[in-house]
């Protein structure tokens, strides 16, 4: 089977590399357009997200999928890609302390939370007075290194496309291929083929930050924004959300919000080392979606992946490839149509 594959974000390579170890001639292609998201993402996987501490959709699920499709990309493709993680989890009023001491006790998250003393590495760069919770079963998957090793492959074997594909140029492709799938990040809310779908696009925006004195922990940290450890004195943090914007790139006025929350809770100097924004593929449901549409039999999509591309591109690659080689029925919860 022949397959072209549109977009080299992280949806577009998972799908590629899935597609490809099951025998599919594929090609793929990107146009390497600025502000791509899985570009600027901390490919951070969070088991327990949000103000109540609430499990990520199926993570029992995805995490397993996730945690081996990445290792065995990495020894493929020889560079790391995967880093388990845990993260400190800053609680600051009573209110969030009883969650947290509930979400503890409750069965279905074993395994996955507990509390610490204190704040270990970070405690010297830290406010005074906050209660510190842990989250287990995290990871972070650094997208920088697999798309730029995943794109040298491709390009050394020949199946890499430079190139933009308009959707209606890529569709007169058809002929060429066996179907055209189209994984395009947020520039899919304009695709002929895919109208109507419930998109609630978000930008986000986050920063490169130098810690200018030791020690440098290497877990990430979470408060009302997320610090990750990137190498060395460098951290990544964010991120930002905007539902209206006219400007995909970083802002000033983004980023002193940024700055004002990071503030809040780190005390120790810093120096901003870049400035980074985007637009996230978010769906009004939060789930993504994939398959034919209604307009054309050979012409697919994947997308949709939210704020979890890290968490879920590997489980639902792996599904749309049955569906497309084997004829599996897609879950109705993802189905596009
Ligand atoms: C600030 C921020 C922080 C984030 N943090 C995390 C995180 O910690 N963990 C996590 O899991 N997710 C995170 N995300 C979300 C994550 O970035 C997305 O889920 C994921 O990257 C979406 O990947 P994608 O491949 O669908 O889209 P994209 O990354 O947007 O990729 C789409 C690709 O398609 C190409 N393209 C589009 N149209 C065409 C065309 N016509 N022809 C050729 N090429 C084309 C583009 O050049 C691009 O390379 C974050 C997002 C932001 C903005």
């Amino acid at each position: 089977m022949r397959i072209l594959v549109v977009g080299q974000g992280i949806a577009g390579t998972v799908l590629a590399w899935t597609l490809r170890r099951r025998g599919t001639d594929v090609r793929i292609a990107d146009a390497d357009f600025p502000h791509r998201s899985s570009s600027i993402a901390a490919g951070i996987i969070n088991p327990v997200t949000g103000k109540r501490y609430v499990k990520t959709w199926r993570y029992d699920d995805f995490f397993p999928v996730a945690r081996s499709v990445y290792q065995t990309m990495e020894a493929e493709l020889g560079v790391r890609i995967w880093h388990d993680q845990v993260i400190l989890r800053l609680l600051e009023n009573p209110q969030e302390r009883n969650d947290w001491a509930a979400r503890i006790a409750d069965p279905e998250y074993a395994g996955l939370l507990g509390e610490r003393p204190d704040a270990g590495a970070w405690a010297g760069h830290l406010a005074p007075g906050y209660a510190v919770g842990e989250i287990r079963g995290a990871a972070r998957v650094d997208f920088g290194a697999l798309l730029a090793a995943f794109q040298e492959f491709a390009r050394s074997a020949r199946f890499f496309l430079p190139q933009n594909l308009r959707p209606e140029e890529a569709v007169s492709l058809s002929g060429d291929y066996d179907c055209i799938v189209f994984c395009e990040g947020y520039r899919g809310v304009e695709n002929p083929f895919f109208p109507n779908l419930p998109w609630q696009l978000s930008k986000g925006e986050a920063m490169l930050i130098r810690l200018k004195s030791a020690p440098y922990p290497a877990e990430m940290l979470k408060k009302t924004l997320l610090m990750t450890p990137v190498g060395g004195d460098l951290y990544w943090v964010g991120a930002s959300y905007n539902w209206t914007f006219d400007d995909n790139g970083p802002t000033d006025s983004e980023q002193n919000f940024l700055e004002e929350r990071l503030r809040h809770f780190l005390r120790t100097p810093y120096e901003v080392v870049q400035r980074m924004g985007a637009v996230r593929p978010t769906v009004r449901d939060r789930r993504p979606f994939m398959g034919a549409g209604t307009i054309q039999p050979d012409v697919f999509i994947f997308n949709g992946l939210g704020t979890k591309g890290a968490l879920l591109a590997p489980y639902w690659a792996a599904h749309l490839t049955d569906h497309l080689l084997s004829g599996s029925p897609l879950d109705r919860e993802v189905a596009v149509r």
